[in-house]
């Protein structure tokens, strides 16, 4: 692994949250002096290995870690009324567990653990991001005032993350395809078209009862020399039911939706 393939796994932003000025110093030092890729918080690590972390799977460490997490969480909310809870989040309460839709799929969130479609989320980030809703405890309704991630606080790194792991795969996604087959298929994820936007598209999805998100989508124009894009519009309440860490994933969660519905 070298120091440009570490770089090519984060988001390139040059937040400088991990300690370096840049991603490539980081990468950089990752393959040079031994420094842990886990410190940059946004780095792909699927299948990444080097010598500086003695061989081991960092995947494996992240999903222990992540795993570890969903138990302090799952214990955190255990002790709280379900029943109040749910009508805080938009959610019903059936046979003692709380039950809300996620990107279009069915969760039912009880003591004992989490269902999402019927089964036990494979990926312990996707429980992590619903035990987090559940937990929030409800706020301010959603009020129809969109506004970007920019205009969220400590949101500086978060922005470049979302372009590169949400808008620009799903700018590639819509590229080309016809409108109306793209609102079909975003319909099973939750998605509604509507009228009223500048762009080629516009799109609704109720990713949470509480958490709707926008994707205004332009199609390319190479004669002008505009590349297809995508802008990810937030309701302006939205932390009140998730901390911005979680509503980014939630949204690179809606980009792999998308992308696995139009392959
Ligand atoms: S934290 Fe990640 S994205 Fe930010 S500068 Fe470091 S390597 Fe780049």
């Amino acid at each position: 692994m070298n120091p440009l393939q570490i770089v090519s796994r984060t988001p390139k932003n040059n937040c400088g949250e991990c300690g370096f000025p840049t991603c490539l110093a980081f990468g950089a030092a990752v393959c040079a002096t031994g420094v842990d890729p886990r410190k940059c918080p946004y780095i792909k690590l699927e299948g990444l290995e080097v010598e500086s972390t003695g061989g081991v799977d960092l995947e494996d460490a992240a999903r222990e870690r992540d795993l570890a997490l969903v138990e302090h969480l799952k214990g955190k909310i255990a002790a709280l009324d379900f029943a109040v809870l749910a009508a805080r989040i938009g959610a019903d309460f059936q046979d003692q567990a709380i039950v809300f839709t996620y990107l279009g799929q069915t969760v039912e969130l009880a003591r004992e653990g989490i269902l999402l479609a019927g089964i036990e989320p494979e990926d312990p980030r996707d429980q992590i991001l619903l035990y987090n809703y559940a937990h929030s405890g409800g706020g301010r309704l959603p009020a129809g005032n969109w506004i970007g991630m920019e205009s969220m606080p400590n949101s500086l790194a978060k922005v470049r993350t979302l372009a590169t792991y949400c808008e620009q795969p799903i700018a590639s996604t819509f590229k080309g395809r016809p409108a109306a087959e793209i609102a079909a298929k975003a319909a099973q994820a939750g998605g509604q078209a509507f009228a009223g936007s500048s762009a080629s598209l516009a799109l609704q999805f109720q990713v949470l009862p509480m958490i709707p998100q926008q994707i205004l989508f332009w199609e390319e124009e190479p004669e002008d020399g505009f590349e297809a894009k995508v802008k990810v519009l937030y309701d302006h309440h939205a932390l009140d039911f998730l901390d911005i860490e979680s509503l980014l994933f939630s949204s690179e969660r809606l980009a792999e939706r998308l992308a696995s519905l139009l392959s």
